[in-house]
């Protein structure tokens, strides 16, 4: 063990690379967990030419991003220089909010909210606020592109009831998601949750007021995080930059919390590759007449049929007609 430490510490000393992963981004300073501390590094500006000339046409607001696994190298000061970002396993992204996105021309940037991710969570409440499956949706789409596996979870089951709860769970678990209900007065939901969390790295997305910081923190009591319903008024108008954060819970247990998304439009989704994304469409769309059907206007749509004779549920079906539409408007190139 000793001799282990005096090889981590003679790399350091030698200008040797050390491994570690971004957990926070506060404007230039990269926050990286290395050997269980938190090192700020900066990253070097010939990062930035590189990524624009590997990406060409695709507009990217982010260079590194939280979940990123880096190399970096120990200054003087006790800050780092990362010198190499790794390839992305997966990442989740979606349009840049206007303010920060909006090009000369209009157009939209994508903004990479997190990297390297085992589950993704969308935190919902059945009440206060109502049941938002739309958002929900949104989510999924993203998480069914990039390949990472969702998991719903609908919170405030001690307000709301029974049979609206049941209601919306099954919309979820009929398509094969895990769905947890919870409350944050009912431990033994929490501990459900708390279960499949551990041991991977997770990302929470939830809009505002639903309860993710208070769940978060009856997962993990550690966090400390800040509840309350005031998280709404505080941030509007607000030109903030809010970024996800990674939480280090446990032996290689990690949640990624996104704080502040009001908004969620999924990046780089085709228009007719969306249907792809809904679950349930699939086994109706190769019965579609057009190939390049998008299950909107188009005579002979299977997809619409399945909705008319309630194999889709018209919840679905809505969200996915909302994502089409602002796919249509919020792409120019
Ligand atoms: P966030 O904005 O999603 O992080 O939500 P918060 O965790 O700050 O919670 C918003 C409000 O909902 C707070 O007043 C919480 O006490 C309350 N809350 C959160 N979860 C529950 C729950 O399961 N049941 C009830 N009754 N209230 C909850
Ligand atoms: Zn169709």
């Amino acid at each position: 063990m000793y001799y282990r430490k005096n090889i981590l510490f003679l790399s350091c000393t030698f200008g040797g690379f050390i491994e570690g992963v971004v957990t926070k981004i506060e404007s230039k300073d990269y926050y990286v967990r290395a050997d269980k501390k938190i090192i700020r590094c900066n990253l070097p500006g010939r990062f930035q030419k590189e990524f624009n000339l590997k990406k060409d046409k695709l507009y990217t607001l982010d260079i590194a991003v939280v979940g990123d696994k880096v190399n970096f190298e120990m200054n003087k000061d006790n800050t780092g220089t990362i010198n190499n970002i790794a390839g992305r396993v997966n990442y989740i992204s979606r349009k840049a909010p206007r303010m920060k996105g909006a090009g000369e021309r209009g157009e939209r940037l994508e903004q990479t909210l997190a990297a390297n991710i085992d589950e993704v969570y969308i935190i919902a409440s059945a009440i206060n606020p109502s049941f938002n499956n739309r958002f929900i949706d949104r989510l999924i789409v993203a998480g069914e592109s990039a390949y990472i596996n969702v998991n719903v979870v609908i919170n405030k089951m001690d307000l709301a009831p029974e049979e609206d709860v049941q209601y919306f769970k099954n919309i979820y678990s009929k398509l094969g998601y895990n769905v947890y209900i919870t409350s944050i007065y009912r431990s033994e939901s929490i501990d459900r949750l708390r279960n499949n969390v551990i041991g991977k790295k997770s990302l929470f997305f939830g809009q505002s007021g639903v309860g993710k910081s208070s769940i978060l923190n009856g997962l993990f009591p550690t966090l400390d995080l800040k509840t309350g319903d005031v998280s709404l008024s505080t941030n509007k108008g607000k030109h903030t930059t809010v970024t996800s954060i990674m939480h280090g819970v446990g032996d290689n247990t990690f949640v990624i919390d996104t704080p502040g998304i009001r908004e969620f439009d999924p990046y780089g989704v085709k228009k007719e590759d969306l249907g792809r994304y809904f679950k349930e469409f699939p086994e109706y769309i190769n019965d579609c007449k057009f190939n390049n059907c998008t299950h909107f206007h188009e005579p002979g749509c299977a997809v619409r049929k399945a909705v008319e004779t309630g194999k889709i549920t018209s919840e679905r079906y809505k969200s996915y007609l909302n994502i089409l539409e602002t796919i249509e408007e919020g792409l120019f190139f």
